[in-house]
């Protein structure tokens, strides 16, 4: 059984969108462009496609390891989760190199540091209206008041609800919660 240890909300799902996709992704941790490639190889054979690869530490590996998984599998997706890693420079300078080699990544997760809200927002804005792809909040994104300053500012796409902290509930519950405070306050995402 696959449990996931946080939920991926679509701010436009908070606010009153539907989706009907669903995607089952697994972790590629930060190795060598060769071990990343095993590990892919040995996911795809377990059934997945999309795989969420950390990144942030160093912007030229990253690509190399995102293009060593890619030649092995063209047709696999990519989540990338830069866990704070980057600067905004150095986010916005992935998002030009994946566009150069035809990588359109489904989520790009966390660019820059948790309290970096312009950096966030900037980078969201240079994701979104350029490359047409969605930045997600995750570090960012620990209390309600976070979630309202980030559909507020437009500051990502994507929040990330962690169960290990709130649980499910306590997710449905904060949903619920954001779902109504932003219809009382009119903030149109
Ligand atoms: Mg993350």
């Amino acid at each position: 059984m696959l449990v996931a240890n946080s939920i991926p909300v679509p701010l436009w799902r908070l606010f009153g969108g539907a989706s009907n996709t669903i995607t089952t992704d697994i972790t590629i941790p930060i190795v060598s462009p060769t071990e990343a490639s095993k590990l892919a190889s040995k996911y795809y054979n377990e059934g997945f496609e999309t795989f969420k690869l950390k990144v942030g530490r160093d912007l030229n590996a990253d690509i190399e390891v995102l293009q060593a998984i890619r030649a092995a599998h063209p047709e696999c997706q990519f989540i990338l989760d830069a866990n704070e890693g980057y600067n905004s420079e150095e986010a916005v300078e992935v998002l030009k190199k994946l566009h150069e080699i035809g990588v359109t990544p489904v989520l790009f997760e966390q660019p820059v540091h948790r309290d970096d809200w312009g950096g966030l927002g900037y980078i969201a804005n240079v994701a979104r209206n350029r490359y047409g792809i969605s930045v997600a909040a995750d570090e960012s994104c620990r209390s309600l008041v976070d979630i309202y300053k980030i559909a507020e500012g437009n500051l990502a796409d994507v929040i990330n609800i962690k169960l290990a902290k709130v649980g499910v509930l306590g997710a449905l519950n904060i949903i619920e919660k954001a779902k109504t405070a932003v219809i009382s306050h009119k903030i149109v995402v």
